[in-house]
Protein backbone atom coordinates (compact mmCIF):
# COMPACT_ATOMS: atom_id res chain seq x y z
CA UNK A 1 0.00 0.00 0.00
CA UNK A 2 2.87 2.12 0.66
CA UNK A 3 5.53 0.87 -1.28
CA UNK A 4 8.68 3.26 -2.48
CA UNK A 5 7.15 5.70 0.34
CA UNK A 6 9.63 6.76 2.97
CA UNK A 7 8.06 7.60 6.27
CA UNK A 8 9.96 8.98 9.65
CA UNK A 9 8.02 8.15 13.24
CA UNK A 10 9.42 10.00 16.04
CA UNK A 11 9.55 8.76 19.19
CA UNK A 12 9.36 4.93 17.74
CA UNK A 13 11.61 2.72 20.12
CA UNK A 14 8.32 2.18 22.09
CA UNK A 15 4.32 1.76 22.31
CA UNK A 16 2.31 3.20 19.46
CA UNK A 17 5.61 5.24 17.81
CA UNK A 18 7.05 1.44 17.65
CA UNK A 19 3.89 -0.47 16.17
CA UNK A 20 3.69 2.67 13.87
CA UNK A 21 6.88 2.14 12.37
CA UNK A 22 6.61 -1.74 12.15
CA UNK A 23 3.40 -1.26 10.20
CA UNK A 24 4.29 0.94 8.02
CA UNK A 25 6.91 -0.67 6.85
CA UNK A 26 4.52 -4.06 6.60
CA UNK A 27 3.04 -1.27 4.31
CA UNK A 28 5.81 -1.34 2.08
CA UNK A 29 7.38 2.05 3.14
CA UNK A 30 10.94 2.14 3.95
CA UNK A 31 11.30 3.49 8.05
CA UNK A 32 13.45 5.94 10.12
CA UNK A 33 12.62 4.88 13.14
CA UNK A 34 13.58 7.99 15.90
CA UNK A 35 14.62 8.29 19.40
CA UNK A 36 15.75 9.81 22.47
CA UNK A 37 16.94 6.97 24.44
CA UNK A 38 17.26 3.05 24.09
CA UNK A 39 19.58 2.66 20.91
CA UNK A 40 18.81 -1.27 21.32
CA UNK A 41 15.16 -0.83 21.26
CA UNK A 42 15.53 1.00 18.17
CA UNK A 43 17.67 -1.14 16.41
CA UNK A 44 15.02 -3.83 16.93
CA UNK A 45 12.45 -2.25 15.86
CA UNK A 46 15.09 -1.43 12.79
CA UNK A 47 15.47 -5.16 12.41
CA UNK A 48 12.12 -6.44 12.66
CA UNK A 49 10.88 -3.67 9.88
CA UNK A 50 14.01 -4.91 7.24
CA UNK A 51 12.60 -8.32 7.86
CA UNK A 52 9.48 -6.72 5.53
CA UNK A 53 11.98 -6.78 2.62
CA UNK A 54 12.09 -2.76 3.43
CA UNK A 55 14.70 -0.28 4.62
CA UNK A 56 15.03 0.98 7.71
CA UNK A 57 17.61 2.76 10.29
CA UNK A 58 17.49 3.88 13.92
CA UNK A 59 18.25 8.30 14.15
CA UNK A 60 18.32 9.77 17.25
CA UNK A 61 17.29 13.15 17.98
CA UNK A 62 15.39 15.20 20.71
CA UNK A 63 12.29 16.31 18.85
CA UNK A 64 12.09 19.49 20.96
CA UNK A 65 15.86 20.31 20.02
CA UNK A 66 15.70 22.69 16.56
CA UNK A 67 18.96 21.80 15.62
CA UNK A 68 18.41 17.99 15.92
CA UNK A 69 14.95 17.89 13.84
CA UNK A 70 16.94 20.07 11.02
CA UNK A 71 19.97 17.57 10.99
CA UNK A 72 17.41 14.55 11.53
CA UNK A 73 15.37 15.46 8.41
CA UNK A 74 18.25 16.37 6.40
CA UNK A 75 20.41 13.11 7.23
CA UNK A 76 16.61 11.18 6.67
CA UNK A 77 16.68 13.30 2.78
CA UNK A 78 20.48 12.38 2.47
CA UNK A 79 20.34 8.86 3.39
CA UNK A 80 16.89 7.63 1.84
CA UNK A 81 16.58 10.21 -0.92
CA UNK A 82 13.31 11.99 0.23
CA UNK A 83 10.59 11.81 2.70
CA UNK A 84 6.60 11.14 2.01
CA UNK A 85 4.96 11.00 5.49
CA UNK A 86 5.75 11.90 8.80
CA UNK A 87 4.06 10.75 11.98
CA UNK A 88 4.94 13.23 15.10
CA UNK A 89 4.37 10.78 17.25
CA UNK A 90 6.79 11.94 20.06
CA UNK A 91 5.07 12.72 23.53
CA UNK A 92 5.44 12.07 27.18
CA UNK A 93 3.59 13.56 30.70
CA UNK A 94 5.02 14.96 33.58
CA UNK A 95 1.55 14.73 35.66
CA UNK A 96 0.83 17.14 38.77
CA UNK A 97 -2.35 18.70 40.10
CA UNK A 98 -1.90 22.70 39.46
CA UNK A 99 -0.76 24.28 42.39
CA UNK A 100 1.87 21.63 42.34
CA UNK A 101 2.90 21.14 38.66
CA UNK A 102 6.53 23.29 38.20
CA UNK A 103 7.65 25.59 34.96
CA UNK A 104 10.06 22.61 34.35
CA UNK A 105 7.30 20.10 33.67
CA UNK A 106 4.69 22.57 32.28
CA UNK A 107 7.68 23.39 29.83
CA UNK A 108 9.11 19.74 29.55
CA UNK A 109 5.08 18.70 27.79
CA UNK A 110 5.34 21.60 25.62
CA UNK A 111 8.17 21.04 24.48
CA UNK A 112 7.85 18.10 23.19
CA UNK A 113 4.80 17.31 22.52
CA UNK A 114 3.83 20.31 20.48
CA UNK A 115 6.80 22.05 19.86
CA UNK A 116 8.45 19.12 18.61
CA UNK A 117 5.47 18.39 16.01
CA UNK A 118 5.92 21.68 14.81
CA UNK A 119 9.92 21.67 14.07
CA UNK A 120 9.20 18.06 12.45
CA UNK A 121 6.35 19.23 10.40
CA UNK A 122 8.27 22.13 9.48
CA UNK A 123 11.36 20.59 8.36
CA UNK A 124 9.58 17.85 6.55
CA UNK A 125 7.36 19.92 4.76
CA UNK A 126 10.44 22.06 3.32
CA UNK A 127 11.27 18.48 1.63
CA UNK A 128 7.93 18.36 0.22
CA UNK A 129 7.60 21.45 -1.43
CA UNK A 130 10.68 21.06 -2.95
CA UNK A 131 9.95 17.66 -4.63
CA UNK A 132 6.25 18.31 -4.92
CA UNK A 133 4.19 15.43 -6.27
CA UNK A 134 5.39 12.36 -7.85
CA UNK A 135 2.33 10.37 -9.17
CA UNK A 136 3.86 6.98 -9.01
CA UNK A 137 4.37 7.34 -5.09
CA UNK A 138 1.81 8.95 -4.06
CA UNK A 139 -1.26 11.31 -5.04
CA UNK A 140 -0.21 13.74 -2.56
CA UNK A 141 3.41 15.94 -2.02
CA UNK A 142 3.62 14.71 1.04
CA UNK A 143 1.35 13.46 4.44
CA UNK A 144 1.87 14.32 7.96
CA UNK A 145 -0.50 12.12 10.50
CA UNK A 146 0.04 14.26 14.42
CA UNK A 147 0.03 12.04 17.23
CA UNK A 148 -3.40 13.71 19.42
CA UNK A 149 -5.22 12.56 22.42
CA UNK A 150 -8.41 11.70 23.39
CA UNK A 151 -7.31 14.50 25.54
CA UNK A 152 -7.34 17.03 22.44
CA UNK A 153 -11.00 17.24 23.73
CA UNK A 154 -11.43 15.90 26.98
CA UNK A 155 -10.14 17.81 29.91
CA UNK A 156 -7.97 16.29 31.97
CA UNK A 157 -7.67 17.08 35.70
CA UNK A 158 -4.04 16.44 37.25
CA UNK A 159 -2.75 16.42 33.26
CA UNK A 160 -2.80 20.50 32.25
CA UNK A 161 0.58 20.69 30.51
CA UNK A 162 -0.68 17.57 28.56
CA UNK A 163 -4.24 18.55 27.96
CA UNK A 164 -3.15 21.76 26.87
CA UNK A 165 -0.67 20.17 24.28
CA UNK A 166 -2.62 18.37 22.77
CA UNK A 167 -5.39 21.02 22.50
CA UNK A 168 -2.42 22.79 20.74
CA UNK A 169 -1.77 19.97 18.25
CA UNK A 170 -5.90 20.16 17.16
CA UNK A 171 -5.29 23.42 16.45
CA UNK A 172 -1.93 23.25 14.52
CA UNK A 173 -2.85 20.53 12.54
CA UNK A 174 -6.01 21.96 11.53
CA UNK A 175 -4.04 25.50 10.49
CA UNK A 176 -1.50 23.16 8.89
CA UNK A 177 -3.96 21.65 7.27
CA UNK A 178 -5.48 24.63 5.67
CA UNK A 179 -2.26 26.21 4.82
CA UNK A 180 -0.64 23.47 2.94
CA UNK A 181 -3.91 21.34 0.99
CA UNK A 182 -3.23 23.82 -2.25
CA UNK A 183 0.33 22.43 -2.44
CA UNK A 184 -1.26 18.86 -2.29
CA UNK A 185 0.45 18.44 1.79
CA UNK A 186 -2.44 16.42 3.47
CA UNK A 187 -2.15 17.13 7.38
CA UNK A 188 -4.15 14.82 9.94
CA UNK A 189 -4.35 13.28 13.50
CA UNK A 190 -4.91 10.41 14.96
CA UNK A 191 -6.37 10.72 18.19
CA UNK A 192 -6.08 7.41 20.78
CA UNK A 193 -8.18 6.65 23.56
CA UNK A 194 -6.63 4.50 25.91
CA UNK A 195 -3.90 2.33 24.29
CA UNK A 196 -1.86 -0.21 26.64
CA UNK A 197 2.26 1.00 26.27
CA UNK A 198 4.55 2.19 28.89
CA UNK A 199 3.36 5.47 29.12
CA UNK A 200 0.26 4.78 31.33
CA UNK A 201 0.89 1.68 33.00
CA UNK A 202 -0.52 2.95 36.35
CA UNK A 203 -3.89 3.00 34.28
CA UNK A 204 -4.05 -0.50 33.25
CA UNK A 205 -1.55 -2.97 35.67
CA UNK A 206 -3.55 -3.42 38.38
CA UNK A 207 -7.32 -5.18 37.75
CA UNK A 208 -8.81 -1.77 40.30
CA UNK A 209 -7.31 0.38 37.68
CA UNK A 210 -8.76 -1.27 34.85
CA UNK A 211 -12.03 -1.37 35.74
CA UNK A 212 -11.79 2.09 36.23
CA UNK A 213 -10.27 2.65 33.25
CA UNK A 214 -12.90 0.30 31.13
CA UNK A 215 -15.72 2.63 33.04
CA UNK A 216 -14.67 4.90 30.24
CA UNK A 217 -14.63 2.50 27.29
CA UNK A 218 -17.90 1.67 25.86
CA UNK A 219 -16.42 -1.04 23.48
CA UNK A 220 -15.02 -2.40 26.80
CA UNK A 221 -11.57 -3.08 25.52
CA UNK A 222 -8.40 -1.12 26.49
CA UNK A 223 -6.87 -0.38 22.96
CA UNK A 224 -3.38 -1.76 21.42
CA UNK A 225 -0.97 0.10 19.89
CA UNK A 226 -1.41 -1.90 16.58
CA UNK A 227 -5.08 -0.30 16.68
CA UNK A 228 -3.38 3.27 16.48
CA UNK A 229 -0.71 1.50 13.59
CA UNK A 230 -3.52 0.80 11.61
CA UNK A 231 -5.41 3.62 11.57
CA UNK A 232 -1.98 6.02 10.82
CA UNK A 233 -1.34 3.27 7.70
CA UNK A 234 -4.78 4.25 6.66
CA UNK A 235 -4.47 7.87 6.77
CA UNK A 236 -1.44 7.68 5.09
CA UNK A 237 -1.84 6.00 2.09
CA UNK A 238 -3.82 7.43 -1.19
CA UNK A 239 -7.19 5.88 -0.05
CA UNK A 240 -7.60 8.45 1.80
CA UNK A 241 -6.22 11.11 -0.57
CA UNK A 242 -9.38 12.97 0.33
CA UNK A 243 -8.95 13.32 3.77
CA UNK A 244 -7.31 16.55 5.25
CA UNK A 245 -7.60 18.26 8.43
CA UNK A 246 -9.15 15.48 10.27
CA UNK A 247 -8.80 14.14 13.58
CA UNK A 248 -9.65 10.02 13.34
CA UNK A 249 -10.37 9.46 17.00
CA UNK A 250 -9.72 5.37 17.63
CA UNK A 251 -10.78 4.85 21.21
CA UNK A 252 -13.19 2.63 21.59
CA UNK A 253 -15.93 5.19 22.51
CA UNK A 254 -14.58 7.28 24.58
CA UNK A 255 -15.14 10.24 23.28
CA UNK A 256 -18.79 9.61 23.64
CA UNK A 257 -19.58 10.91 26.66
CA UNK A 258 -20.00 7.21 28.39
CA UNK A 259 -21.34 8.78 31.42
CA UNK A 260 -24.36 9.60 29.48
CA UNK A 261 -25.11 5.96 28.68
CA UNK A 262 -27.15 5.24 31.83
CA UNK A 263 -27.18 9.48 33.31
CA UNK A 264 -28.25 12.52 32.16
P1 LIG B 1 5.59 5.68 25.07
O1 LIG B 1 6.11 6.29 26.30
O2 LIG B 1 5.63 4.20 24.91
O3 LIG B 1 6.26 6.31 23.78
C1 LIG B 1 6.63 7.68 23.69
C2 LIG B 1 7.85 7.77 22.81
O4 LIG B 1 8.22 9.14 22.66
C3 LIG B 1 9.07 7.03 23.44
O5 LIG B 1 9.75 6.35 22.42
C4 LIG B 1 9.89 8.20 23.97
O6 LIG B 1 11.27 7.89 24.07
C5 LIG B 1 9.61 9.23 22.89
N1 LIG B 1 10.04 10.57 23.26
C6 LIG B 1 9.79 11.24 24.42
N2 LIG B 1 10.40 12.43 24.39
C7 LIG B 1 11.03 12.53 23.20
C8 LIG B 1 11.84 13.51 22.59
N3 LIG B 1 12.12 14.67 23.20
N4 LIG B 1 12.33 13.28 21.34
C9 LIG B 1 12.07 12.11 20.70
N5 LIG B 1 11.33 11.13 21.25
C10 LIG B 1 10.81 11.35 22.48
O7 LIG B 1 4.06 6.19 24.98
P2 LIG B 1 2.97 5.99 23.82
O8 LIG B 1 1.71 5.71 24.52
O9 LIG B 1 3.44 5.09 22.76
O10 LIG B 1 2.89 7.50 23.27
C11 LIG B 1 3.04 7.86 21.92
C12 LIG B 1 2.16 9.04 21.59
O11 LIG B 1 0.78 8.65 21.71
C13 LIG B 1 2.34 10.25 22.50
O12 LIG B 1 2.29 11.43 21.73
C14 LIG B 1 1.14 10.16 23.42
O13 LIG B 1 0.76 11.41 23.92
C15 LIG B 1 0.10 9.60 22.48
N6 LIG B 1 -1.04 8.98 23.16
C16 LIG B 1 -0.92 7.82 23.86
C17 LIG B 1 -2.04 7.29 24.47
C18 LIG B 1 -2.00 5.99 25.23
O14 LIG B 1 -3.02 5.60 25.80
N7 LIG B 1 -0.89 5.27 25.28
C19 LIG B 1 -3.27 7.92 24.38
C20 LIG B 1 -3.35 9.11 23.67
C21 LIG B 1 -2.23 9.63 23.06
Amino acid sequence: MLKGQKALVTGANSGIGRATAIGLGRAGADVVVNYVADRDAAEQVVDEIKGFGVRAAAYEADVSQEDQVIAMVDGMVQEFGTIDILVANAGLQRDARLTDMTLAQWQKVLDVNLTGQFLCAREVTKEFLRRGVVPEVSRAAGKIICMSSVHQLIPWAGHVNYASSKGGVLMMMQTLAQELAPQRIRVNAVAPGAIRTPINRSAWETPEARKDLLRLIPYDRIGDPDDIAYAVVGLASDLMDYVVGTTLYVDGGMTLFPGFATGG
